[in-house]
């Protein structure tokens, strides 16, 4: 977004050497979609993804329990959900990034800032630092050390992030489709597979190249979560060959079981990952600022953290293009604006992804009861209802020509340009 700006320079620091070839899908909706259509994406987007049409739910003898129906996503919000792997995600924006603006293999370690400018070890004084680092984020992690010097972090903040759930993710190799007819079509269905005693459920993905990326989503008893773990939060394949062992023995819906979807993913794209969840109540101090995950980690169950983080980026981004200085007044202006608008859209996404997740993976007979509700019962207009919720905000960038508002109802209102309105006012 700064790219295609002609008044911020910026550089982006990145910790691993290249972009990494992980075994995982990404999902974007169109509360993000018509920022990639204004940076000119949405055609590479589309060429390497599937539109996402439902979700459908198994028991763990592959008999249907229920049928989620997103298509009314391209009419709510003008484009439908997309499903595609995270390679290709990177690859396209990637694509239109000068490569003199990524420095990889520069993990930054701690940061300094002051009246005047903001430094990161490794990479010389700039006006403000972003930390978009995710959940982990040593720039946060810097930050909060400032603020409880100063006696300024909140005792939420102060603790570690927790998580009560492991997931291992991987791609497939391409399978032979005379043999699936879910990778025939033209749409993407995710697969769901909740069994009643497993103490973990399974989502297939059909993927553009007959792959499959799948996820498999374990509860992890509070106790046996070690907060804070930062080693086991990394995306790595090391740690998934105890879970793949574990869940192997579950049927798929790809005929066979999930050990045999497992065994045609190379071991290189499998990860074991911890899944985590916190809101971070400080997001800024001085020249520092945090995006995405590093100032809320929300479950992955609603497929709403890349496009939240891509919105919080749009936001920040229509602020600062119009900056008059960037003196520390106007800065903690923008943050201040910042801070007042997204955290109480990425609070509401908190929960909404919290519910979500449980409907589907929490157990016994009340759980059971409500997952039967939930997905037998939803009339169409609280489908509606509720997409339309999620879709409500699809910014854009004020600087570049806007792109149609295809989605009905309308989006939210652009926010104001708080700096060029208050001068007009
Ligand atoms: C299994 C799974 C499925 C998901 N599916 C979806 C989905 O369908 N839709 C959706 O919207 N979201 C989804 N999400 C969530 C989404 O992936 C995240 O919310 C999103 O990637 C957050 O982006 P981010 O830029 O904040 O952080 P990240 O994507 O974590 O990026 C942080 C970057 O910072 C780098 N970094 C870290 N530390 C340092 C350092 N010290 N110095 C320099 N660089 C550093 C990292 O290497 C990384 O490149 C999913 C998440 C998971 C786990």
């Amino acid at each position: 977004m700064f790219e295609r700006t002609s008044n911020i320079d910026y550089v982006i620091l990145e910790k691993t050497s290249s972009v990494k070839a992980l075994g995982s899908s990404l999902g974007l909706d169109a509360s993000s979609l018509p920022v990639m259509e204004q940076l000119g994406l949405l055609n590479d987007f589309n060429a390497v993804s599937k539109p996402v049409r439902q979700f459908n739910f198994y028991n763990e003898a592959i008999e249907s329990i229920g049928v989620v129906d997103f298509s009314c996503m391209p009419e709510i919000g003008g484009y439908p959900a997309i499903i595609l792997d995270r390679p290709a995600f990177y690859n396209v924006l990637l694509k239109k990034l000068p490569k003199e603006k990524i420095l990889y293999g520069k993990k930054v370690s701690s940061i300094e800032h002051d009246e005047h400018s903001a430094t990161v070890k490794c990479a010389d004084g700039s006006d403000i630092v972003i930390g978009a680092d995710g959940a982990y984020s040593a720039v946060r992690t810097n930050m909060y050390k400032d603020l409880a010097a100063r006696g300024k972090l909140s005792a939420s903040d102060a603790h570690p992030l927790s998580y009560d759930q492991n997931c291992l993710v991987g791609v497939s190799e391409p399978l032979d489709p005379s043999d699936h007819e879910m990778l025939r079509r033209e749409t993407c269905d995710f697969e769901i597979v909740i069994p009643k005693t497993d103490p973990f459920y399974a989502i297939y993905m059909p993927l553009p190249g007959n792959r499959v990326s799948w996820a498999v989503i374990h509860n992890v008893p509070r106790a046996e979560a070690m907060a804070g773990d930062t080693k086991l939060s990394e995306w790595h394949p090391d740690a998934s060959v105890d879970m793949s062992n574990f869940v192997r023995h579950q049927p798929s819906p790809f005929k066979g079981t999930l050990g045999d979807i497992i065994d045609k993913t190379p071991k290189e794209l499998i990860s074991k990952i911890q899944l985590e969840e916190k809101f971070f109540e400080s997001w800024y101090d001085g020249r520092v600022v945090l995006l995405g995950d590093a100032c809320h980690k929300v479950v992955p169950s609603a497929g709403l953290g890349a496009n939240l983080a891509i919105l919080d980026g749009v936001h920040l981004c229509n602020l600062l293009v119009d900056i008059p200085s960037t003196s520390l007044e106007n800065i903690t202006k923008v943050f201040e604006n910042y801070y007042e608008k997204r955290s109480k859209i990425a609070q509401g996404a908190l929960t909404n992804a919290r519910q979500f997740g449980k409907v589907m993976s929490d157990r016994g007979f009340i759980s059971e009861v409500v997952r039967k509700l939930f997905l037998n019962y939803i009339p169409d207009w609280m489908t509606r209802w509720s997409n339309a919720q999620r879709l409500q905000y699809r910014s854009q960038l004020h600087f570049l020509p806007q792109v149609p508002d295809r989605g009905n109802p309308k989006a939210q209102p652009q926010e104001p340009r708080m700096f060029v309105d208050a001068q007009v006012a």
